[in-house]
């Protein structure tokens, strides 16, 4: 069983998620605002195991929710609702922190899949450095390359001294590019293998996303050497620098 917080002001819509969510075998809790949210996460930190985080809310929107949240180090995974008329909160969700986000009006049996797939790579991420695909390095809790080292465990990146933070979609898709080291990983299998998904969704997420990595682990972001675009079809991670 799973610890669920919905923060969504549309009461008819938090009820009915919340009866859903129950009838799934979750704990849930339901805050109708920002602030309330904050509340409960901050001050119950690791009580619950993921958050339904809807954009639009009185006072502090989900966009400052879940940049709290990040800032004050909390890593729950966070399923942002999105208005479907604008993609550009999509983007703005995951610049926040967001791992994964649902436009609304969403089918019920989606929402349950993805939050199912964001509790299941939580488990996966703090359990086990061994979901061992096929025994490689990369499955080992941290992998380092270049005097960096992913910490897949803690989600961390630590690098010339410092810690960033990593969210579980930026550790998780770290981890599939490293297990694919030297190969080209297309959208397409990032989506299905990553996200989980298997139709229907923009890719420019994962675009997105790919920035983000390169601003934490290239010396230029503008100019990665690591993180290298495969164009039209994906990308491909190199860890050792002149062996391409
Ligand atoms: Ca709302």
């Amino acid at each position: 069983m799973s610890r669920v917080l919905i923060v969504e002001d549309e009461t008819h819509l938090a009820q009915g998620l919340q009866f859903n969510l129950e009838a799934e075998g979750h704990e849930v809790k339901v805050a109708s605002d920002g602030e309330s949210a904050l509340l409960h996460l901050l001050q119950t930190n690791g009580k619950f195991d993921a958050v339904v985080l809807d954009v639009m809310l009185p006072g502090k929107d989900g966009f400052a929710v879940v940049s709290e949240l990040r800032a004050a180090r909390n890593y729950i995974p966070v399923l942002m609702l999105t208005a479907r008329s604008r993609p550009e909160d999509v983007l703005k969700g995951f610049a926040s922190g967001a791992d994964d986000y649902l436009p609304k009006p969403f089918e019920l049996a989606i929402l349950i899949a993805r939050l199912r797939g964001l509790l299941r790579r939580r488990e996966w991420m703090q359990n086990d450095g061994a979901i061992a695909q096929n025994g490689s390095a990369a499955d080992a809790d941290t992998f380092s390359f270049q005097g960096k080292t992913i910490d897949f465990g803690k989600l961390e990146l630590r690098a010339n001294g410092a810690t960033t933070n990593l969210t579980l979609m930026e550790a998780q898709l770290l981890r599939h590019l490293v297990r694919n080291a030297g190969r080209v990983v297309s959208r397409k299998s990032i989506l299905e293998d990553v996200w989980g998904l298997h139709e229907d969704t923009d890719t420019r997420a994962i675009d997105n996303f790919i920035v983000r990595l390169r601003r934490y682990i290239e010396e230029n972001p503008a100019k990665p050497r690591h993180l290298l675009t495969a164009r039209g079809i994906g990308y491909r991670f190199i860890a050792e620098l002149g062996k391409e």
